[in-house]
């Protein structure tokens, strides 16, 4: 099954429990336009490289189009096609005003120079700076992009249109960016990994969580957690983990991962165990926080964490996530989990068109609040329907997107 059809499953069964008729389920899921890029770069050597760029367009029912830009070498249009669809239920079930989108370009940052990077970005800037700005469409931070990126996607267009920071969130705070920003993800992943712990009556004291990937979402979400008290038990990154049944030693593995770039292979203060290890541990919380389909119908059975937070997008396939319903376990779905990111988006785009500056402590407050809101509508929700926390979140995502599709008018 495909990404884009995965995200279908879940819309369906969500609609299902609301009696969508066809032709409003087809309305909402049609993403609204897809654009096909080519990217030509000079790189460092030389030579010539022709890569593709792509940016999905998704829904703009309640708002300019909101979505994250992701470099990777799998990228391809169904991928950024299902992230887009899914960041238009997220900004409704936070209740932002905005739409969804996404883009992307298939390529490995890892072999790419800074340099390189810079000269692809503002490649990609030259094709589609006629479809983003901050009333239509606003790229943001994903995977293999970072502030560095986001400022670079604001010059370029600022060539264009002349100056607008709200075309693009994410920014260095130095530039335009919001304190808190890069923390938001992580951190509402954390928060809300609290919130359901206590909704279901857990311990939070020394409850073991394991996380998969130690990237930007990963990293935060260990942070706080970890001074929440929980116990991190295992952590790891493309390359393999690392588990340690008496906890990680959190301060010291993110110590470690900033001066060396990253956890693997060098990391040596924990046991080495594969990805597919730390996904089946026996762990209370489980974060899938890197890349899509990590938990599937083979490895599901062999999962063992009765709460599963989807700090990724997409982590869980739909065949996966029957049978972990069916064991008992509790799945918080990536439309809300890792909503934090897009929230703090929000604001930095509000301080952008206000410029006005935001402290972190208002950011933080204020991204508590709609996270806190969120999670509860999607938990009573669930619990008066008697759906899972992800078809209750779907329901309310769909529910708003439908309402203000008909308030605004079709034809
Ligand atoms: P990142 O690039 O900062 O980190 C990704 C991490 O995952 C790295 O540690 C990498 O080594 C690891 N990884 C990559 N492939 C892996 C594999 N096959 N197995 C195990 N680990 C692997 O990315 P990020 O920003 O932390 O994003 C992670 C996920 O969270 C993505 O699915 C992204 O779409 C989602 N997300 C990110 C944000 C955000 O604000 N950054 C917001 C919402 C959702």
């Amino acid at each position: 099954m495909r990404a884009f059809e995965a995200v279908q499953k879940y819309f369906h069964r969500a609609a299902d429990q609301l009696e969508l008729a066809d032709s409003r389920r087809t309305l909402l899921i049609t993403p609204r336009r897809e654009v096909q890029v080519q990217i030509p770069v000079e790189m460092d050597d030389g030579g010539l490289r022709i890569l593709i760029g792509y940016r999905v367009q998704h829904n703009r029912a309640r708002g300019p189009m909101k979505g994250g830009l992701r470099y990777h070498h799998e990228v391809d249009l169904d991928e950024v096609r299902s992230l887009a669809s899914l960041m238009t239920w997220k900004t409704a079930v936070v209740n932002l005003p905005y739409g969804g989108a996404k883009g992307g370009i298939a390529v490995e940052v890892a072999k790419l120079s800074p340099r390189e990077l810079e000269r692809i970005t503002r490649k990609f800037v030259d094709e589609i700076h006629d479809m983003i700005g901050p009333d239509t469409d606003i790229p943001a931070p994903d995977m293999g992009t970072d502030h560095r990126v986001m400022a670079w996607i604001m010059d370029q267009y600022d060539k264009y249109h002349g100056f607008n920071p709200g075309v693009v969130t994410g920014k260095p705070v130095e530039h335009y960016g919001i304190p808190g920003r890069e923390e938001a993800t992580g951190r509402g992943v954390g928060l809300l990994t609290v919130k359901l712990l206590s909704r279901l009556g857990r311990k939070m004291a020394d409850a073991r969580v394991a996380i998969q990937g130690f990237g930007n979402v990963g990293t935060h979400a260990a942070k706080f957690l970890h001074e929440a008290s929980c116990k991190i038990v295992a952590v790891s990154d493309s390359k393999g983990g690392f588990y340690r049944p008496d906890g990680i030693d959190v301060p010291g593995a993110l110590h470690y991962a900033l001066s060396h770039g990253r956890l693997s292979p060098g990391y040596a203060d924990a046991e080495r165990i594969t990805n597919e290890e730390l996904l089946e541990l026996e762990v209370d919380v489980l974060i899938p926080a890197a890349l899509g389909g990590a938990i599937h119908a083979g490895n599901a059975p062999r999962i063992k964490a009765r709460v599963i937070i989807e700090g990724a997008n997409g982590p869980v396939h739909p065949d996966a996530d029957a049978i972990l319903d069916q064991a008992g376990a509790v799945v918080l779905p990536d439309i809300l989990a890792n909503a934090g990111g897009v929230t703090v988006s929000y604001f930095e785009w509000v301080q952008n068109r206000q410029h006005y500056r935001w402290s972190l402590d208002r950011v933080r407050q204020e991204l508590d609040k709609t996270l806190s809101t969120a999670f509860e509508d999607a938990w009573d929700l669930a619990r008066d329907r008697k759906v899972t926390l992800r078809t209750a979140a779907f329901m309310l995502g769909i529910g708003r997107v439908d309402r203000a599709t008909t308030l605004g008018g079709i034809s």
